[in-house]
């Protein structure tokens, strides 16, 4: 298949903070965007030329989006499989159904790392009463999480004992889950790669990532993040995971680096990931962008980072302090706004809010990725924007 140039429309079903992203890159390069998202005020639908409001299933939205798009991706994995393969009737759809199908499912996804020949953490699959039953032992303490839908730590429960494994999976309402031995990780990370319609592989350099309660909080990427043998393994397997799928368009792929040194595989996403936003800031060529020369059938080039990078992601939490500025108690009141001004008078602070209406704890409102000429001096700044947005300090483990 011959390029999508510039000047046609490239289209995404979803429109949070990813498709604007997505949507920023496409019209830089001179594409207009079409955004499928049933909320009328979404992050993308709010920048994209057109913006069609129904939900991910109807079939006219459907139908008005290919109708409108030469090429259409997703930004979100909760997508429905069958809406794509509907879209892909009429046009490109990449990632393709089968690929953000496994991904959607915990049990397929974790069999196809393991035919990869990709490690993960021990795990068991429970779907029935005999399964729950057959459950090894070394497997607790464990995390039992659900098959399906879990995202930024939802759907999972830690559990000690097989009496509060059958009281969590009880409580998920016996939906298909697994259960994963609870595993002492060092640290983690993630790898982006991109990988054409002719094959081409091009990656990312491994992210150091810091999750606190099962989120995203901090992304640091330079030169002596991860040790060598980690870092290679990893991006090795990335690879491996994205061309065991044939896949086309942009994946990250999260690991658990262990105790002992060991890498562990953890989940994928098929789209660029919140673990990549630092990549706008501080590469030649950013997620968004290898996610638009993927869709379009476009060359891809290795992308070359020119600065060490640090990024926090900026939860809804950061416009409820539980301070005010004098230092006194604020009880629950009306959210205020965080420092921005103040924030943006450090050098290499790049600020990205997604234009979300109402703050709420846990939700993702934007990101600030620091940069500058050596680590040691964009941590001392991140440590600055930290203090000045009420964020937790120390920003490392
Ligand atoms: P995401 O937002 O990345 O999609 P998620 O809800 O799919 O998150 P996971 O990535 O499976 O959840 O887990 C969230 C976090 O919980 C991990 O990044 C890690 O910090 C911790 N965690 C998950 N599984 C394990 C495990 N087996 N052992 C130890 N910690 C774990
Ligand atoms: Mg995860």
């Amino acid at each position: 298949m011959s390029a999508i140039l510039p000047g046609a429309t490239l289209g995404v079903v979803g429109g949070g903070q990813l498709g604007r992203m997505l949507v920023h890159a496409a019209q830089r390069m001179g594409y207009l965007t079409a955004v499928l998202d049933p909320d009328a005020d979404s992050p993308a639908g709010r920048v994209s030329h057109h913006h069609i409001h129904t939900d991910y299933t109807d079939i006219d939205g459907l139908a008005r989006l290919a109708g409108l798009a030469d090429a259409i991706t997703t930004e979100f994995e909760n997508v429905p499989a069958p809406s794509l393969e509907h879209l892909a009737v009429a046009r490109p759809v990449r990632p393709g159904a089968a690929a953000v199908a496994i991904a959607q499912d915990r049990v397929r996804e974790k069999s196809h790392f393991v035919s990869c020949g990709v490690d993960c953490a021990p795990y068991a699959v429970i779907e029935t009463d005999e399964q729950m039953a057959l459950v090894p032992p070394n497997l607790l303490p464990g995390i039992l999480k659900t098959a399906r839908l879990g995202y930024d730590g939802k759907g999972q429960q830690r559990v000690s004992d097989r009496e509060e494994l059958a009281a969590a999976w009880e409580s998920a309402g016996q939906v298909p889950c697994v259960l994963e031995k609870l595993m002492p990780l060092d640290y983690e990370c993630s790898v982006i790669v991109a990988r054409g319609q002719d094959g081409q592989v091009v990656h990312f350099p491994p992210q150091r990532n810091l999750h606190r309660n099962g989120i995203l909080a901090v992304t640091e990427v330079h030169a002596q993040n991860i040790p060598e043998a980690p870092a290679r393994l990893a991006v090795n397997s990335a690879i491996a995971i994205a061309e065991g799928l044939q896949y086309v368009g942009v994946l990250c792929v999260e690991f658990f680096v262990l105790s002992d040194g060991s890498l562990v595989v953890n989940e994928m996403a098929p789209r660029p990931h919140n673990s990549g936003h630092w990549t706008l800031d501080a590469c030649d060529v950013s997620q968004f962008e290898l996610q638009v020369r993927t869709l379009a059938g476009l060359p891809l080039t290795a992308p070359r980072q020119h600065s060490p990078a640090l990024m926090l992601n900026l939860l809804g939490d950061l416009w409820f302090p539980d301070v005010d500025t004098a230092g006194a108690p604020r009880g629950a009141q009306a959210p205020v706004e965080p420092r921005w001004a103040d924030v943006l008078a450090l050098p290499g602070a790049h600020l990205h809010l997604y234009g979300k209406a109402g703050a709420r704890r846990g939700r993702k409102m934007g990101h600030l990725t620091l940069t500058g000429d050596d680590i040691e001096q964009v941590r001392s700044t991140a440590d600055f924007a930290a203090a000045l947005l009420g964020l937790p300090i120390p920003l490392s483990e």
